[in-house]
Protein backbone atom coordinates (compact mmCIF):
# COMPACT_ATOMS: atom_id res chain seq x y z
CA UNK A 1 0.00 0.00 0.00
CA UNK A 2 1.07 3.82 -0.36
CA UNK A 3 1.79 5.17 2.75
CA UNK A 4 1.55 8.99 3.23
CA UNK A 5 4.74 10.44 4.12
CA UNK A 6 4.99 11.98 7.52
CA UNK A 7 8.83 11.92 7.45
CA UNK A 8 11.14 14.97 7.14
CA UNK A 9 12.24 13.98 3.16
CA UNK A 10 11.73 12.34 0.94
CA UNK A 11 8.16 13.80 0.86
CA UNK A 12 4.87 12.98 -1.10
CA UNK A 13 5.46 14.89 -4.63
CA UNK A 14 2.02 16.11 -6.00
CA UNK A 15 1.15 13.99 -9.32
CA UNK A 16 0.95 16.70 -11.27
CA UNK A 17 4.62 17.44 -10.38
CA UNK A 18 5.84 14.21 -10.40
CA UNK A 19 4.68 14.04 -14.16
CA UNK A 20 6.71 16.95 -15.42
CA UNK A 21 9.86 14.40 -14.43
CA UNK A 22 8.34 12.67 -17.86
CA UNK A 23 8.69 15.72 -19.34
CA UNK A 24 11.04 14.61 -23.19
CA UNK A 25 14.59 15.28 -23.03
CA UNK A 26 16.48 18.33 -24.51
CA UNK A 27 20.31 18.92 -24.81
CA UNK A 28 21.65 20.41 -21.86
CA UNK A 29 23.80 23.18 -24.16
CA UNK A 30 20.47 24.48 -25.63
CA UNK A 31 18.63 27.19 -25.42
CA UNK A 32 15.67 25.78 -24.06
CA UNK A 33 18.32 24.48 -21.24
CA UNK A 34 19.69 28.05 -20.31
CA UNK A 35 15.86 29.35 -20.42
CA UNK A 36 15.02 26.91 -18.26
CA UNK A 37 17.51 27.89 -15.97
CA UNK A 38 16.66 31.02 -15.94
CA UNK A 39 12.89 30.53 -15.02
CA UNK A 40 14.32 28.30 -12.10
CA UNK A 41 17.03 31.15 -11.25
CA UNK A 42 14.21 34.21 -10.74
CA UNK A 43 11.83 32.43 -9.17
CA UNK A 44 14.39 30.85 -6.76
CA UNK A 45 15.62 34.09 -6.02
CA UNK A 46 12.00 35.19 -4.92
CA UNK A 47 11.10 32.49 -2.66
CA UNK A 48 14.26 32.84 -0.87
CA UNK A 49 14.17 37.19 -1.10
CA UNK A 50 17.60 37.50 -2.86
CA UNK A 51 19.26 39.22 -5.57
CA UNK A 52 22.43 36.93 -5.37
CA UNK A 53 22.65 34.39 -7.75
CA UNK A 54 21.07 30.78 -7.53
CA UNK A 55 22.71 27.63 -8.31
CA UNK A 56 21.80 23.94 -8.62
CA UNK A 57 23.63 20.66 -8.39
CA UNK A 58 22.64 17.86 -9.42
CA UNK A 59 23.45 16.03 -5.88
CA UNK A 60 21.45 15.97 -2.76
CA UNK A 61 21.55 18.86 -0.55
CA UNK A 62 25.03 17.41 1.35
CA UNK A 63 26.58 18.31 -2.04
CA UNK A 64 26.42 22.31 -1.68
CA UNK A 65 27.14 21.79 1.95
CA UNK A 66 30.70 20.41 1.02
CA UNK A 67 30.97 22.46 -1.87
CA UNK A 68 30.59 25.72 0.30
CA UNK A 69 32.66 24.92 3.23
CA UNK A 70 35.17 23.56 1.14
CA UNK A 71 35.16 25.98 -1.77
CA UNK A 72 34.56 29.31 1.01
CA UNK A 73 36.79 28.82 3.57
CA UNK A 74 40.11 30.89 3.15
CA UNK A 75 41.27 30.63 6.81
CA UNK A 76 39.39 28.29 9.16
CA UNK A 77 35.63 27.68 9.94
CA UNK A 78 33.12 28.17 12.65
CA UNK A 79 30.63 25.14 12.39
CA UNK A 80 27.97 26.07 14.49
CA UNK A 81 25.74 22.87 15.02
CA UNK A 82 22.40 21.79 17.25
CA UNK A 83 22.75 18.48 16.22
CA UNK A 84 23.07 14.75 13.55
CA UNK A 85 23.54 17.98 10.38
CA UNK A 86 25.43 20.03 12.18
CA UNK A 87 27.93 17.27 13.13
CA UNK A 88 27.81 16.30 9.31
CA UNK A 89 28.92 19.66 8.11
CA UNK A 90 31.80 19.47 10.22
CA UNK A 91 32.78 15.99 9.42
CA UNK A 92 32.34 17.21 5.63
CA UNK A 93 35.75 19.89 6.69
CA UNK A 94 37.47 17.34 7.96
CA UNK A 95 37.05 14.66 5.21
CA UNK A 96 38.28 17.75 2.80
CA UNK A 97 41.33 19.12 4.75
CA UNK A 98 39.47 22.03 5.67
CA UNK A 99 40.71 24.00 8.97
CA UNK A 100 37.32 23.90 11.04
CA UNK A 101 36.48 23.72 14.73
CA UNK A 102 32.50 22.35 15.82
CA UNK A 103 30.76 24.55 18.41
CA UNK A 104 27.96 21.81 19.55
CA UNK A 105 25.57 22.49 22.03
CA UNK A 106 22.98 20.12 23.96
CA UNK A 107 20.41 18.30 21.19
CA UNK A 108 17.17 20.05 21.14
CA UNK A 109 19.23 23.62 22.39
CA UNK A 110 19.96 26.21 19.73
CA UNK A 111 22.57 27.83 18.48
CA UNK A 112 22.43 31.47 20.56
CA UNK A 113 23.95 34.65 18.70
CA UNK A 114 25.64 35.27 22.01
CA UNK A 115 27.71 31.69 21.10
CA UNK A 116 28.55 32.88 17.75
CA UNK A 117 29.47 36.50 19.02
CA UNK A 118 31.90 34.47 21.14
CA UNK A 119 33.08 32.67 18.71
CA UNK A 120 33.55 35.46 16.23
CA UNK A 121 35.28 37.62 18.54
CA UNK A 122 38.62 35.70 18.79
CA UNK A 123 38.94 36.36 14.97
CA UNK A 124 39.97 33.24 14.63
CA UNK A 125 37.44 32.37 11.31
CA UNK A 126 36.55 33.64 8.44
CA UNK A 127 33.44 31.47 7.82
CA UNK A 128 30.58 30.23 9.60
CA UNK A 129 27.96 27.52 9.11
CA UNK A 130 24.43 27.55 10.78
CA UNK A 131 22.10 24.60 10.63
CA UNK A 132 18.57 26.78 9.93
CA UNK A 133 16.35 23.92 10.91
CA UNK A 134 17.77 20.94 12.71
CA UNK A 135 15.52 18.26 11.18
CA UNK A 136 17.51 15.32 13.80
CA UNK A 137 16.38 17.55 16.74
CA UNK A 138 13.35 19.49 15.29
CA UNK A 139 14.90 22.58 16.27
CA UNK A 140 14.71 26.02 14.34
CA UNK A 141 17.85 28.53 14.86
CA UNK A 142 17.32 32.25 15.61
CA UNK A 143 18.58 33.00 12.34
CA UNK A 144 17.14 36.84 13.09
CA UNK A 145 19.02 37.17 16.13
CA UNK A 146 22.72 35.71 14.89
CA UNK A 147 21.87 38.02 11.52
CA UNK A 148 22.57 41.32 14.35
CA UNK A 149 25.88 39.55 15.32
CA UNK A 150 26.62 38.89 12.00
CA UNK A 151 26.53 42.09 10.80
CA UNK A 152 29.69 43.62 13.01
CA UNK A 153 31.51 41.03 11.03
CA UNK A 154 31.11 41.91 7.65
CA UNK A 155 34.17 40.16 6.30
CA UNK A 156 32.93 36.40 7.61
CA UNK A 157 31.05 34.14 5.04
CA UNK A 158 27.79 32.65 6.27
CA UNK A 159 26.47 29.97 4.96
CA UNK A 160 23.37 28.65 6.54
CA UNK A 161 21.62 25.10 5.86
CA UNK A 162 18.04 25.37 4.97
CA UNK A 163 17.52 22.01 3.48
CA UNK A 164 14.24 21.26 5.35
CA UNK A 165 12.84 24.86 5.92
CA UNK A 166 13.42 26.73 2.80
CA UNK A 167 9.85 27.11 0.68
CA UNK A 168 8.28 25.86 4.60
CA UNK A 169 9.65 28.75 6.01
CA UNK A 170 10.24 32.25 5.20
CA UNK A 171 13.95 32.47 5.11
CA UNK A 172 14.97 36.61 3.76
CA UNK A 173 18.48 36.03 2.53
CA UNK A 174 19.55 39.56 1.80
CA UNK A 175 18.02 41.24 4.79
CA UNK A 176 19.71 38.14 7.05
CA UNK A 177 23.11 38.93 5.33
CA UNK A 178 23.37 34.58 4.09
CA UNK A 179 25.99 34.30 1.74
CA UNK A 180 25.46 30.44 1.04
CA UNK A 181 21.78 29.36 1.61
CA UNK A 182 21.69 26.04 0.91
CA UNK A 183 18.40 23.77 0.29
CA UNK A 184 17.77 20.54 -1.68
CA UNK A 185 14.39 19.29 -3.47
CA UNK A 186 12.81 16.25 -1.17
CA UNK A 187 11.64 18.47 1.89
CA UNK A 188 9.41 21.52 2.30
CA UNK A 189 9.90 22.06 -1.85
CA UNK A 190 7.41 19.16 -2.26
CA UNK A 191 9.84 17.44 -5.40
CA UNK A 192 12.05 13.98 -5.82
CA UNK A 193 15.20 13.90 -4.25
CA UNK A 194 18.14 15.08 -6.32
CA UNK A 195 19.09 18.37 -6.55
CA UNK A 196 20.69 20.91 -4.34
CA UNK A 197 20.02 24.61 -4.49
CA UNK A 198 21.79 27.52 -3.27
CA UNK A 199 22.06 31.23 -3.01
CA UNK A 200 25.19 32.37 -3.39
CA UNK A 201 26.44 35.63 -2.58
CA UNK A 202 29.27 37.98 -4.54
CA UNK A 203 31.09 38.48 -1.43
CA UNK A 204 31.19 33.96 -0.93
CA UNK A 205 32.52 34.38 -4.67
CA UNK A 206 35.11 36.39 -4.02
CA UNK A 207 36.34 34.33 -1.05
CA UNK A 208 36.58 31.46 -3.53
CA UNK A 209 39.61 32.95 -5.36
CA UNK A 210 41.54 32.87 -2.61
CA UNK A 211 41.04 28.96 -1.74
CA UNK A 212 43.62 26.97 -3.82
CA UNK A 213 41.82 23.37 -3.30
CA UNK A 214 38.82 23.94 -4.29
CA UNK A 215 37.78 20.27 -5.35
CA UNK A 216 36.16 19.99 -8.93
CA UNK A 217 32.14 18.66 -9.23
CA UNK A 218 31.64 21.01 -6.19
CA UNK A 219 34.02 23.86 -7.26
CA UNK A 220 31.09 26.65 -5.95
CA UNK A 221 33.45 29.47 -8.25
CA UNK A 222 33.63 26.89 -11.11
CA UNK A 223 29.82 26.47 -11.27
CA UNK A 224 28.95 30.18 -10.64
CA UNK A 225 31.91 31.59 -13.92
CA UNK A 226 30.16 28.63 -16.10
CA UNK A 227 26.70 30.50 -15.65
CA UNK A 228 27.99 33.50 -16.58
CA UNK A 229 30.08 31.50 -19.24
CA UNK A 230 27.69 29.44 -20.74
CA UNK A 231 24.61 31.47 -20.49
CA UNK A 232 23.00 29.66 -17.43
CA UNK A 233 24.20 26.38 -17.77
CA UNK A 234 26.42 24.16 -15.52
CA UNK A 235 30.07 22.26 -16.36
CA UNK A 236 28.55 19.05 -16.16
CA UNK A 237 25.07 17.39 -17.22
CA UNK A 238 22.41 18.34 -14.78
CA UNK A 239 19.14 16.54 -13.78
CA UNK A 240 17.07 18.04 -16.50
CA UNK A 241 13.79 16.37 -14.92
CA UNK A 242 14.19 17.56 -11.77
CA UNK A 243 14.46 20.92 -13.19
CA UNK A 244 11.43 20.84 -15.14
CA UNK A 245 9.55 19.63 -12.32
CA UNK A 246 11.27 22.22 -10.08
CA UNK A 247 10.51 25.37 -12.26
CA UNK A 248 6.66 24.03 -12.67
CA UNK A 249 6.57 23.30 -8.47
CA UNK A 250 7.66 27.24 -8.02
CA UNK A 251 5.02 28.14 -9.99
CA UNK A 252 2.73 26.42 -7.76
CA UNK A 253 4.50 27.93 -4.77
CA UNK A 254 3.91 31.55 -6.20
CA UNK A 255 0.38 30.34 -6.93
CA UNK A 256 -0.23 29.56 -3.26
CA UNK A 257 1.32 32.66 -2.57
CA UNK A 258 4.78 32.50 -0.38
CA UNK A 259 2.83 33.73 2.77
CA UNK A 260 -0.05 31.60 2.72
CA UNK A 261 2.51 28.46 2.44
CA UNK A 262 4.73 29.89 5.48
CA UNK A 263 1.38 30.25 7.14
CA UNK A 264 -0.30 26.92 6.56
CA UNK A 265 3.36 25.82 7.79
CA UNK A 266 2.99 27.28 10.62
CA UNK A 267 -0.23 26.94 11.58
CA UNK A 268 0.51 22.87 10.98
CA UNK A 269 3.44 23.02 13.32
CA UNK A 270 0.97 24.69 16.35
CA UNK A 271 -1.61 22.34 15.57
CA UNK A 272 1.56 19.37 16.40
CA UNK A 273 3.25 21.39 19.24
CA UNK A 274 0.35 21.83 20.95
CA UNK A 275 -1.01 17.70 20.51
CA UNK A 276 2.69 17.07 21.33
CA UNK A 277 1.98 18.75 24.56
CA UNK A 278 -0.95 17.43 25.21
CA UNK A 279 0.11 13.80 25.02
CA UNK A 280 3.55 14.07 25.18
CA UNK A 281 6.57 16.73 25.80
CA UNK A 282 7.98 18.79 23.17
CA UNK A 283 11.50 18.22 22.34
CA UNK A 284 12.82 21.58 22.12
CA UNK A 285 11.93 24.69 23.68
CA UNK A 286 8.55 26.18 21.95
CA UNK A 287 10.58 29.08 21.07
CA UNK A 288 13.05 27.21 19.06
CA UNK A 289 10.78 24.90 17.46
CA UNK A 290 10.52 24.18 13.86
CA UNK A 291 7.88 24.93 11.47
CA UNK A 292 8.31 22.07 9.01
CA UNK A 293 8.49 19.15 12.15
CA UNK A 294 7.89 18.45 15.42
CA UNK A 295 10.43 16.49 17.17
CA UNK A 296 8.49 14.65 20.19
CA UNK A 297 9.76 13.06 23.63
CA UNK A 298 8.76 9.68 24.02
CA UNK A 299 7.15 10.29 27.72
CA UNK A 300 5.31 7.12 27.68
CA UNK A 301 7.47 5.13 25.80
CA UNK A 302 5.52 3.80 23.05
CA UNK A 303 7.54 1.58 20.60
CA UNK A 304 8.09 3.92 17.63
CA UNK A 305 8.56 0.63 14.90
CA UNK A 306 5.28 -0.50 16.72
CA UNK A 307 3.07 2.49 16.47
CA UNK A 308 4.61 2.79 12.76
CA UNK A 309 3.53 -0.39 11.62
CA UNK A 310 0.06 0.15 12.80
CA UNK A 311 -0.48 3.45 10.69
CA UNK A 312 1.36 1.93 8.00
CA UNK A 313 -1.67 -0.49 7.48
CA UNK A 314 -4.00 2.78 7.73
CA UNK A 315 -1.78 4.07 4.72
CA UNK A 316 0.67 6.32 6.80
CA UNK A 317 4.09 6.85 8.48
CA UNK A 318 6.04 9.15 10.48
CA UNK A 319 9.73 9.01 11.59
CA UNK A 320 11.54 7.64 14.67
CA UNK A 321 13.72 9.83 16.75
CA UNK A 322 17.25 10.86 14.57
CA UNK A 323 20.54 8.52 15.11
CA UNK A 324 20.86 8.25 19.08
CA UNK A 325 17.94 9.79 19.28
CA UNK A 326 15.97 6.73 18.34
CA UNK A 327 12.95 5.83 20.43
CA UNK A 328 13.70 8.91 23.12
CA UNK A 329 12.03 10.87 20.30
CA UNK A 330 9.84 10.46 17.48
CA UNK A 331 9.46 13.12 14.43
CA UNK A 332 6.32 14.42 12.73
CA UNK A 333 6.97 16.32 9.29
CA UNK A 334 4.32 18.80 8.16
CA UNK A 335 5.83 20.30 5.37
CA UNK A 336 5.53 20.96 1.44
CA UNK A 337 2.48 20.18 0.39
CA UNK A 338 1.21 18.46 3.28
CA UNK A 339 -2.36 20.28 5.23
CA UNK A 340 -3.82 20.92 8.21
CA UNK A 341 -6.98 18.20 7.72
CA UNK A 342 -4.22 15.37 7.03
CA UNK A 343 -2.39 16.57 10.39
CA UNK A 344 -5.38 16.38 12.48
CA UNK A 345 -6.36 13.09 10.44
CA UNK A 346 -2.94 11.35 11.00
CA UNK A 347 -3.05 12.40 15.24
CA UNK A 348 -6.02 11.07 15.26
CA UNK A 349 -5.00 7.92 13.86
CA UNK A 350 -2.53 7.74 16.50
CA UNK A 351 -4.70 8.64 19.48
CA UNK A 352 -6.71 5.62 17.96
CA UNK A 353 -3.90 3.13 18.08
CA UNK A 354 -2.14 4.39 21.07
CA UNK A 355 -5.44 4.30 22.91
CA UNK A 356 -4.87 8.06 24.11
C1 LIG B 1 18.05 16.28 4.93
C2 LIG B 1 18.99 17.28 5.52
C3 LIG B 1 20.29 17.43 5.04
C4 LIG B 1 20.88 16.53 4.01
O1 LIG B 1 20.31 16.81 2.81
P1 LIG B 1 20.42 15.77 1.61
O2 LIG B 1 19.59 16.45 0.58
O3 LIG B 1 19.86 14.49 2.11
O4 LIG B 1 21.83 15.68 1.27
C5 LIG B 1 21.09 18.41 5.58
N1 LIG B 1 20.62 19.21 6.54
C6 LIG B 1 19.38 19.10 7.03
C7 LIG B 1 18.96 20.02 8.10
C8 LIG B 1 18.52 18.14 6.52
O5 LIG B 1 17.29 18.02 7.00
Amino acid sequence: MKKRLFIPGPVDVAPDVLARMATPMIGHRTNDASVLQKSIHDKMQKLLYTENRIMLSTSSGSGFMEGAIRSCTRKRAAVFSVGAFGNRWFKMAEANGVPADKFEVEWGTPTTPAQVEEVLATGKYDLITVTHNETSTGVMNPVEEIAEVMKKYPDVIWCLDAVSSAAGSKIEVDKLGVDVCITSTQKALGLPPGLAICSFSKKAYEATKEVKNRGLYFDMQEIYDTIDKKNHQYPSTPSLSHMYALDYQLDKIMLEGLDNRFNRHSEMAKYVRAWADKYFELQPEEKYASNTLTNVKNTREISVAALNKALGMRGMVVSNGYGKMKDVTFRIAHMAETTLPEIKNLLENIEDILGL
